[in-house]
């Protein structure tokens, strides 16, 4: 089958099309044509080699998959050519973690993508416990745009912030898969929303996707914006994923008893914290790593019922995931990079 390989760590350039084996699938598995695959930043920080883990080479990229099962052991309900999304998350099923549904704690979690290989293929395969099928009104790309980063904000605002309704949310980044998962899912839960964007236009389109009020972080005061949003209390719930660059702006922006979740690090991993704010005001700092299948049970329901939109940017054929990559880089989307074989 032809795949997007890498072989070495690098920049864009190290993304090679290839003629390479199909995989094999093992009893209880189930082999998927795959028909988009979207893009996160965990496919670049892998291109790179700066994710946490290390994989053999040749390697294939691409957590976020949607295709049509070519087959499925026999298992029913998954006939040829059901149209499906795929649970990026792979685990043993059998531990504590896994049986208590904790399952992304389980010691042998494994990501489509990085420690397994992904979907940036004509063909991809995985536990027939991660397919989900997908309804036939929405599009093989916005499935594919749809469960890491939807996993991903599920698990950081109702599991690990305990978002209320009516209670306001900080949401960093916009433009990205997470920002533009995070305001809808805040808006569906009944909370107030107020994103950030690093431009006019993305700005913008943070309004029309539901967020009550939006800042250009780049020329506004974050913090002041909040502070107007919410009468002067502060933010409940900062939703972050940036790191270094906004770090501190979130640790100013919060409420007494507030909670500052986050999952990611794009502009570097360290940041200060001011710890007299932190005592005082008996914050709560959060860190949150991908979500359960069962959350992404929860949260394919609203997908399905269409509460909740997965936000496509833009698709592109695989043979051009070196320029999705460079989009993805470059920072100029709002929403997510689809590729398709
Ligand atoms: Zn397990």
């Amino acid at each position: 089958m032809r795949a997007m390989v890498i072989r070495e760590h690098g920049g864009p350039e190290v993304l090679k099309g290839e003629e390479i084996a199909d995989p094999v699938v093992a009893p209880g598995e189930v082999l998927v044509r795959v028909r988009a695959v979207a893009l996160n930043h965990l496919d670049v920080w892998m291109r790179r080699g700066q994710a946490a883990r290390t994989v053999p080479f040749p390697h294939v990229l691409g957590s976020d998959v949607a295709g049509e099962v070519l087959a499925a052991d026999g298992i029913e309900g998954l006939e040829r050519g059901t149209r499906v999304i795929l649970a990026p998350g792979v685990s043993c099923g059998r531990c504590r973690h896994c049986l208590g549904g904790t399952d992304n704690f389980c010691r042998r979690y494994r990501l489509l993508g990085l420690e397994l290989p992904g979907g940036y293929a004509e063909k991809v395969r995985c536990p027939a416990a991660n397919v989900l099928v997908l309804p036939d009104g929405i599009s093989f790309e916005e499935g594919a745009a749809f469960p890491l980063v939807f996993i991903t904000a599920w698990h950081m605002l109702v599991t690990r912030a305990r978002l209320q309704p009516r209670e306001s949310v900080l949401v960093w980044g916009a433009g990205s898969g997470v920002g533009t998962a995070a305001i809808q899912i805040a808006k569906a839960l009944g909370a107030r929303v107020i994103a950030t964007a690093g431009d006019d236009a993305k700005v913008a389109k943070a309004l029309a996707l539901g967020a009550d009020a939006a800042v250009n972080h780049a020329s506004g005061d974050v913090p002041e914006e909040v502070r107007r949003f919410t009468e002067r209390r502060g933010i409940d719930v900062v939703f972050e994923h940036t790191g270094a660059a906004t770090w501190e702006r979130s640790v100013q922006s919060l409420a007494y008893g507030g909670r500052l979740v986050t999952c990611g690090a794009t502009t570097g991993p360290v940041g200060s914290t001011d710890l007299l704010r932190l005592f005082a005001k008996q914050v709560s700092i959060l860190g949150s790593y991908m979500g359960t299948k069962a959350e992404f049970l929860d949260v394919a329901r609203l997908f399905f019922e269409r509460k909740v939109k997965a936000v496509v940017h833009q698709v592109l054929p695989l043979a051009e995931a070196r320029r999705a990559h460079e989009e993805l880089e470059a920072s100029r989307h709002f929403g997510k990079i689809v590729l398709v074989p």
